[in-house]
């Protein structure tokens, strides 16, 4: 591992500190000093600012509204931005830009690329993903939601779940049955569908923080085009993989910086409390410090596989798994100093119900609570971390593949 970035690299590091500098007031201490209200009205004000000075969306090719940078350049960004705790678009763009804009770029067709993704810039088209289904969630590709075509439109029946900020966007991707007769994976087919329309209906589910952060989506005679599959007809499988590696690949290097701060905020705590001297919290926090550490030379390997234009693929596996189990022994820890005030918890709440508050939050047991219960998800959302552990061991380590059951045509009656 070489973990030098390039001089150019380097370059727009010092363009995106000078832009910060720029835009963010003199005492800006992060997102987490805001209140819900300034959140989401910086958000909103911030977003068309990055837009225009083409910020948003920095790794695509010019024509489409990006800078044409490299991987490493939009890495930087990232970086520079979680330093600051600005956020590198809205709560919809790791759906919008870094899914499926990326999946576009590689699978669409010049027609889909020039048609949506200025619209994904412009904030015209806001997207969710249907992927999950009650019945079909680490087996995804046995997946029941069907697509006929019904002279120049796709008719879409079935249901999708979890669908996270789908109460925000106005599309879904979406994966679909197209052909039950063959093998699983070879069957389906990856639409881009709108959601505002009379066959689609989406219905809240309230976490157990409390939070709306996702949905259900019922497709009773939904429609689009026929132009809107991406990759081909029956090609969705390997479309799908290409988006799931950008799912849980992305931004590694950003994983450590924002670990590190809310370790640091968590070693407040320890202090706060009176416990930082008590060897067995020492023991717990220097455990959670070479964690952060690991996934800083996790993101920093990434660096240096894209230097050498490699962009991750299975290994984003790991990432995934280093964080989400580490974040929820980081948040019992948590619980555990912050002691009777969890069960009655005050003061702020969290950005978000899952995963990490926002850079320089102030202290909050109900923020604190409230991580602790968004920790609990991610090892399941983007593939639970048993499924990580057999894409890890057969396509990482070619070790030998799991016993399936999915070399059979897709058969309903079998699955349910
Ligand atoms: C917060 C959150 C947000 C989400 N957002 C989205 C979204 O926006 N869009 C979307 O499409 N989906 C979303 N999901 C769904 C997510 O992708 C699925 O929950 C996940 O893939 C697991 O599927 P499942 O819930 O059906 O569990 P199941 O697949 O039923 O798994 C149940 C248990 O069995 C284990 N298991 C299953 N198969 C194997 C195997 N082969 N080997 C070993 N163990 C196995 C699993 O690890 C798990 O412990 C979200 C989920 C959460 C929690």
């Amino acid at each position: 591992m070489d973990p030098t970035y390039t001089e150019q690299a380097e370059a727009f590091r010092r363009k995106i500190r000078d832009f910060l500098s720029e835009q963010l007031p003199a005492d800006w201490s992060g997102m987490g000093a805001l209140s819900p209200g300034e959140r989401t009205a910086f958000i909103a004000r911030w977003r068309p600012v990055l837009a225009e000075h083409g910020l948003l969306a920095v790794a695509w090719p010019e024509r489409y509204g990006g800078a044409g940078l490299s991987m490493l350049e939009r890495t930087v960004l990232a970086e520079e931005f979680a330093k600051a705790g600005v956020p590198t678009g809205n709560d919809n763009d790791i759906f919008s830009i870094g899914m499926l804009g990326h999946t576009l770029i590689e699978w669409g067709t010049e027609e889909q690329q020039q048609h949506f993704l200025p619209r994904i810039l412009d904030g015209t088209d806001v997207w969710c993903q249907g992927y999950s289904e009650p019945n079909s969630g680490s087996d995804l590709a046995s997946l029941a939601t069907r697509a006929e075509l019904d002279g120049d439109e796709w008719l879409i029946n079935g249901q999708k779940i979890w669908t996270s900020q789908g109460h925000n966007a106005n599309w879904i991707f979406v994966l679909c049955r197209t052909d039950p007769t063959v093998r699983k994976q070879a069957g389906i087919s990856f639409l881009l569908c709108p959601l505002d329309q009379p066959g689609v209906e989406v219905r809240p589910i309230v976490n157990a923080s409390g939070h709306h952060d996702f949905n259900e989506v019922f497709f009773t005679d939904a429609r689009t085009g026929r132009d809107n599959v991406v990759g081909g007809v029956n090609n969705g499988w390997a479309v799908s993989n290409t988006l799931l590696a950008y799912e849980r690949g992305d931004d590694a290097t950003i994983t450590g910086i924002r670990h590190g701060d809310e370790l640091r905020r968590l070693i407040a705590v320890a202090r706060d409390r009176g416990r930082i001297d008590d060897p067995l919290i020492r023991q717990r926090l220097a455990w959670c410090y070479t964690k952060v550490q690991i996934m800083r030379y996790q993101g920093l390997r990434m660096v240096t596989d894209a230097l050498n234009g490699y962009h991750q693929g299975p290994e984003s596996s790991l990432n995934k798994l280093l964080w989400s189990e580490y974040h929820q022994r980081l948040t019992e820890l948590a619980i555990e100093l912050i002691g009777a005030e969890a069960m009655t918890p005050s003061g702020r709440d969290a950005a978000s119900g899952v995963g990490l508050d926002d850079v320089g939050s102030p202290y909050s047991s109900a923020a604190w609570v409230t991580t602790f219960m968004g920790a609990r998800p991610a090892t399941i959302y983007s593939g639970s971390s048993e499924i990580q552990r057999n894409i890890v061991g057969e396509r990482v380590l070619g070790l030998p593949r799991e016993p399936r059951n999915d070399t059979g045509p897709w058969n309903e009656t079998v699955r349910s």
